[in-house]
């Protein structure tokens, strides 16, 4: 039954994973990501150690990502990998919509559920969460940005953080 479904999931994502191999690709020759190995969903990518793309997500305290059938991670640490092995299977269900839902969904919580994290309490991350045995209610208090300004550095790294990399990849070349 796996097999069915990552067949069928993978044809729904695959215009996910052609963009995603574009840039990562490019990423990959430039030395900021390495092969890392097949995980139950996903193909594994390792940044690279004090690579720019790993200083960059270094500093927005971001460990890891899913975009396509890629997992790119700093650290390949169990519940991290889980969480965005999960975000790879929702890409199964969603396939392209994923990314527009995603941002929908973000906007949507930032302008009518103000009491609410766009990022913390956003469907799609409290799934990945409670998939990979992570903390699910997150309260204010330990949002990592502050109460008010809870829009900026998620949104704009949610939207633009394959942007920022296809065009800084760009930029190098
Ligand atoms: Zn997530």
């Amino acid at each position: 039954m796996r097999y069915v479904w990552l067949i069928l999931g993978n044809i729904w994502m695959a215009p996910n994973t052609i963009v995603s191999a574009l840039y990562l690709g490019v990423l990959a020759a430039f030395g900021q990501v390495r092969y890392d190995g097949v995980g139950e969903w996903s193909v594994n990518l390792l940044v690279v150690e004090d690579s720019w793309l790993w200083r960059y997500m270094d500093r927005g305290g971001w460990n890891g990502f899913a975009s396509g059938v890629f997992v790119t991670m700093r650290e390949f640490y169990p519940r991290g990998y889980r969480h965005e092995e999960r975000h790879v299977i929702q890409q199964l269900w969603l396939g392209p919509l994923q990314y527009p839902l995603y941002v929908m969904m973000s906007v949507f919580i930032w302008v009518f559920l103000r009491d609410l994290h766009s990022y913390y309490h956003h469907p799609l991350e409290v799934d990945a969460r409670r998939y990979a045995g992570q903390q699910i209610d997150i309260p204010k208090s330990q949002w990592k940005d502050s109460e008010t300004d809870r829009w900026a550095w998620w949104i704009l790294l949610v939207t633009s953080g394959v942007l920022t990399n296809a065009v800084t990849s760009a930029n190098v070349i």
